[in-house]
């Protein structure tokens, strides 16, 4: 396994009509790379990936037709193939509906994921949750169950919509200090089922210790010791951090990736709208800096799909996320849930990992400028070999469980750590560049998922929650 940081500027949302999913392959990783420099312009998803294997490389990538004209152009047959894997606006009309209503009646009900039905049982789901049933599912399950507090973090969105999260263990008094794994999802607007795959997760566990069962997904089962193994390790979680984001894409089917604060946007271009709430943390914001010029990790330009914002923690989402690692001072393993990559990437993500030459770190400015090319000697990031160690198990272990629920198209990297010393992971579901998902895709990953956030929490228990 390796790591890539090869990102590409993308376009905000895609008005053209026609939309594809296309793939590029070639014997030689470099001519992807090239690829990725010389179209910076393509829309590349949360980052652009070249995925390894013996005989041939591939790199997915949503364009228009005017780009896929200009690809077909310029490329050499003989070096790169391009294969379309789906007309989007076409393929969106099988798309999973967005529910209209609020199936949790404003928390009178509470959800019941995936894991905990019979094979007999529909696995029908409705359509995927809306912003509002999103706050009422956490309602609904602080209603039907003891150990669970759902909370509002602390700022509100630029269209002043509150945020929300819970806190979920065995006891029934959540208490902070005992918190240890935090989930989020929903940063980035069009990838549908993110938060559905959380609440979901976080309903299975609860049903499953509540009426002292185990848990099945697809291949996977669970027993009901590990779920309280698993409920047990503390969890925190905010299902939709960007809901204005969300409400605009449900609204308009745009795909649109961004938070809706106008800060930076110039009038008459609706692009320029807009935060790439997943390019504006600390972790090397300023990247015009710490990177090699030829890589593009994020975009200072506000018409990006990846613009960086005003400064880093500028956004409320941004800041709410960060909010909770001060509120549960012992959260130690971190996942962020993204689609759709198709692949597994773990550790730092600003560069190929080393355990040799710790003057190699992202905080020495000696090597600004120099980050971010993968097959170089310049520079590599440094990471304690125990660490590398226990960030590839747990990568490993909740990817393997993912695969085993289905088939392998879910995946997980290891992206940054933080000073207190958080292992964080992100993981891609779905296929490549299919942020909406067909209804039947849909529940299929919410059972890939559940599986992995599974062995996510028991892999974490198992290597220490503490320490
Ligand atoms: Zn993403």
């Amino acid at each position: 396994m390796k790591l890539y940081i090869l990102l590409g500027l993308l376009p905000a949302c895609s008005i053209a009509l026609d939309v594809f999913s296309v793939s590029l392959a070639a014997k030689e990783a470099s001519h992807l790379y090239e690829i990725v420099s010389r179209h910076a312009d393509l829309d590349y998803g949360c980052r652009a990936v070249v995925l390894r294997s013996e005989n041939e490389h591939k790199l997915h990538a949503v364009v228009n037709s005017e780009q896929y004209g200009r690809l077909k152009r310029t490329l050499d047959p003989g070096t790169i193939r391009i294969d379309m894997l789906s007309n989007l606006p076409k393929r969106q009309t099988e798309t999973a509906p967005i529910d209209k209503g609020d199936r949790f009646q404003g928390g009178k009900i509470a959800p019941r994921g995936l894991g905990v039905r019979k094979p007999t049982e529909s696995f029908d789901l409705g359509g995927i949750l809306n912003v509002q049933e999103v706050h009422s599912a956490l309602k609904g399950l602080e209603n039907e169950y003891k150990s669970f507090d759902t909370f509002t973090t602390p700022y509100k969105t630029y269209e002043g919509q509150s945020i929300y999260g819970a806190a979920v263990s065995m006891a029934e008094k959540c208490q902070k200090d005992k918190m240890h794994i935090y989930l989020t999802s929903g940063f980035h607007a069009r990838e549908r089922g993110g938060p559905d795959n959380l609440i979901y997760f976080i309903s299975d566990l609860l049903y499953a210790n509540e009426h002292r069962i185990g848990l099945t997904y697809r291949n996977v089962t669970y027993t009901n010791s590990q779920v309280k193994i698993a409920l047990g390790t503390g969890i925190v979680f905010i299902p939709m951090l960007n809901p204005d984001g969300v409400r605009y894409d449900q609204a308009n089917n745009n795909r649109w990736r961004k938070n809706r604060n106008p800060a930076s946007a110039i009038s008459g271009d609706p692009a320029t709208v807009g935060i790439d709430l997943n390019r504006n943390f600390d972790f090397l914001w300023n990247f015009t800096k710490h990177f090699d010029p030829s890589v593009e990790p994020a975009s200072t330009d506000p018409a990006s799909a990846a613009f960086y914002g005003t400064g880093p923690f500028s956004e409320p989402e941004t800041q709410n996320m960060k909010s909770v690692y001060d509120e549960y001072p012992n959260i130690r393993w971190y996942m962020d849930v993204h689609s759709a990559a198709g692949t597994r990437l773990y550790s730092w993500g600003d560069d190929i990992n080393q355990s040799v030459d710790k003057a190699q770190n992202l905080f020495n400015p000696e090597y600004d400028g120099k980050r971010g090319i993968v097959e170089d000697s310049l520079y590599k990031e440094y990471i304690d070999e125990q660490d590398w160690h226990n960030v590839a198990l747990q990568a490993n272990m909740t990817a393997n469980a993912m695969m085993a629920a289905s088939t392998p198209r879910s995946k997980l990297w290891h992206k940054d750590k933080k000073a207190n010393k958080v292992y964080g992971y992100t993981m891609e579901f779905g296929y490549p560049e299919n942020f909406y998902p067909t209804a039947e895709e849909f529940v299929q990953n919410i059972i890939d998922t559940n599986a992995g956030f599974m062995e996510f929490c028991l892999t974490a228990d198992e290597i220490g929650l503490t320490g």
